[in-house]
């Protein structure tokens, strides 16, 4: 089971699953919003492109995201498999995918959704902290890190994303919901679809996603 993907809303803990998944099963976490922090930082022309629409919660255009997963597909740790976490978020994204799969032979061997409900997202994303440097996931109540905005794993400053303000919060909800959700359908179509209950502890989350892959 080594090509996955971890779908499910903003909040619902894609982030802190792939690390804990890619982890235990050695294949890389890919996180397309990740990717596309590291190149607004960075100051690059994908990081220019980007910024507008994820400061306004929008989703970034399908042709940039498509282009940007073909190549980091192609890198040699990708070889034996990953985790995508935030992407596909539309059905142009998921046939994009499909094709880019189908050229070399491949397919996806799961879609995980990750399900909590729209109260406990908005509760979890007000008190999410990042990593400046290594991007590893706190919450000021629900895991909070030993040192006040420290990070136990490399010493970097923590610090809040600005789209994790309520208000942005909100119109990411509303996004998932108009243009994420209808891919349940296109997945479970193709019999690959799971869906997990994500609003307990993450070690639960994490087994009961091991469970689905049937690899625990
Ligand atoms: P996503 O990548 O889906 O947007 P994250 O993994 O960043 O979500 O999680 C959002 C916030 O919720 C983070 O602050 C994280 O620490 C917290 N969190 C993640 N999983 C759980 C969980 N099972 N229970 C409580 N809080 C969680
Ligand atoms: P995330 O870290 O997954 O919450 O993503 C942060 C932001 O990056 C999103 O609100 C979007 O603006 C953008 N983004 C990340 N992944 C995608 C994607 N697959 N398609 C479009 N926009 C994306």
């Amino acid at each position: 089971m080594s090509r996955m993907v971890l779908f499910g809303p903003p909040g619902a803990g894609k982030g802190t699953q792939g690390q804990m998944l890619a982890e235990h099963l050695g294949i890389p976490q890919i996180a397309t919003g990740d990717i596309l922090r590291a190149a607004v930082k960075e100051g690059s022309e994908l990081g220019r492109q980007a910024k507008s629409y994820m400061d306004a919660g929008d989703l970034v255009p399908d042709g940039i995201m498509v282009e940007m997963i073909r190549e980091r597909l192609k890198a040699d740790d990708a070889s034996e498999g990953y985790i995508l976490d935030g992407f596909p978020r539309t059905v142009a994204q998921a046939e994009a995918l499909d094709d880019m799969l189908e050229a070399i032979g491949q397919t996806l061997d799961a879609v995980i959704h990750i399900h909590v409900e729209n109260e406990v997202l908005v509760e979890r994303l007000s008190g999410r902290l990042l990593c400046r440097d290594c991007g590893a996931t706190y919450h000021t109540r629900f895991s909070p890190p030993a040192k006040d905005r420290v990070c136990d794993q490399c010493g970097g400053e923590l610090y809040q994303r600005e789209d994790d303000q309520e208000e942005t919060v909100r119109s990411r909800l509303t996004v998932f919901e108009e243009r994420t959700q209808p891919l349940v359908e296109y997945y479970r179509r193709q019999g690959i679809y799971q869906k997990v209950d994500g609003d307990r502890e993450p070690q639960a989350v994490r087994d009961a996603i091991l469970a689905a892959l049937g690899t625990d």
